[in-house]
């Protein structure tokens, strides 16, 4: 069943990693029932990760956050290693800037699973242009917005509850159009103090500088 599949990846983790929606916000999630790692019923305790170890479980656990592959988590890691600034704010801001973690933040979808799908369907204008690639990173002065003909889909149903429910990142900004559509801009860049990972970046870059 997916769902079980996608919590064991929080299981593994030993940490809520909210890939599902409302779900995560209930008893019914798998780190309420069952906090233990998948497989080992009876040992309802940790053993203690090696340096090595607890260094990798955290880089894992970036990836199953923004649902990404070792490939692009090691692009990014190696672009933001050559960019000027600090690498884990770099790293951040590459994730946090990806589309499909865009939509996620916006309320739009409510696991990054599901944007990432909204975004390969095409239901995303980025400048009005029709985009499908999930992993574009937006940048400031760029402007989102969805396609006229996605707007009637049941996936937009309820869009203004769902932003109202959401806290907007502060360097978007949404604006309900005269015709109702919303066009959000990208006023700015994330920052890992807003953005507040639930993940020990310093140990990211301890693993890959062995
Ligand atoms: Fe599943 Fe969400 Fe709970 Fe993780 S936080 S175990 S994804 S319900």
């Amino acid at each position: 069943m997916i769902r079980g599949s996608i919590c064991k990846k929080c299981r593994r983790a030993g940490q809520k990693l909210f890939l599902k929606e409302e779900r995560c916000f209930t008893p019914k999630c798998a780190m309420v029932k069952k906090p233990y790692v998948p497989g080992m019923k009876a040992k309802k305790h940790r053993s203690a990760l090696s340096e090595y170890g607890s260094q990798l479980a955290e880089k894992q656990k970036v990836k199953r956050i923004y649902g990404i592959t070792e490939r692009q988590f090691r692009k990014y890691f190696e672009e933001a290693l050559k960019a000027r600034g600090v690498v884990a704010d770099v790293l951040v801001k590459k994730l946090e800037t990806r589309l499909d973690n865009v939509i996620f933040r916006l309320g739009w979808g409510g696991s990054r699973a599901k944007t990432k799908q909204i975004v390969s369907h095409g239901h995303i204008l980025l400048n009005n242009v029709r985009v499908n690639i999930p992993s574009i990173n937006v940048k400031k002065g760029d402007v989102i917005t969805i396609r006229q003909g996605s707007l009637k889909k049941v996936l937009f149903k309820d869009l203004e509850a769902k932003i109202k429910k959401q806290t907007i990142p502060s360097w978007l900004s949404v604006e309900k159009k005269e015709d109702g559509v919303f066009k959000v801009a990208v006023i700015g860049a994330p920052t890992r103090e807003e953005v507040l990972l639930p993940v020990d970046l310093a140990m990211i870059v301890e693993f890959y500088s062995r």
